[in-house]
């Protein structure tokens, strides 16, 4: 294996990245000024190095607890559920949730094997018990297993005493909350239904 080889290789595992578009990535890195790559390489271990999962929330972050947690002017009495921390910047970039985050770690699959205890719900459970949480909004995506994932958490916080509540639809069913557009995001938090 050369070292072309290599790199074709790791670039086309990475998503929608075929074969031929990793073979025409790593030629033109090879014809790039040399610092660039370097500062992609850098860019990668750094990455890799210093990027963990907040204690609290599961955020993705150099800090832990992230600078959503740490941050005293946001409430602390609402969580927003998410199915994974690339969720967080959608809802961001809204400016309209001022709460807390919690990260599942994706959603409940029973067909592919995932199931509650490879999520991080007894995390949520228990920092819902703590107190202080008056709502847990689920915004796991408008898919049958983020639906089936919703339900599950309901029940799971039943006896937590909170309002559970949901994205309301308008988010294209079968979508990614990733990839919705912000006044999709802005009108299913506004009509959240309790469920
Ligand atoms: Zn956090």
């Amino acid at each position: 294996m050369t070292a072309i080889d290599d790199l074709v290789t790791e670039l086309s595992r990475l998503p929608t990245i075929g074969r031929k578009s990793a073979l025409r990535l790593t030629y033109h890195l090879l014809r790039q000024p040399e610092d660039q790559s370097q500062r992609l390489a850098a860019a990668l271990v750094a990455l890799v190095e210093k990027i963990r999962p907040c204690t609290e929330c599961g955020n993705l972050t150099e800090a832990s607890p992230c600078a959503l947690c740490a941050d005293p002017r946001r409430d602390k009495s609402v969580i927003c559920v998410v199915e994974e921390a690339s969720d967080i910047p959608a809802i961001e970039r809204t400016g309209e949730f001022r709460g807390q985050y919690h990260v599942l770690g994706g959603r409940l699959a029973p067909l592919d094997g995932v199931g509650p205890e490879d999520l991080s719900v007894g995390a949520l459970v228990r920092r819902v018990m703590a107190g202080g949480v008056t709502e847990v909004i689920v915004a796991t995506n408008p898919k049958l297993e983020g639906e089936v994932t919703a339900l599950y958490l309901q029940e799971q916080l039943r006896e937590a005493g909170v309002t559970v509540s949901r994205l309301a639809r308008g988010l294209p069913m079968g979508g990614d909350l990733e990839y919705a557009d912000g006044v999709t995001i802005v009108q299913a938090l506004s009509a959240r239904r309790a469920m």
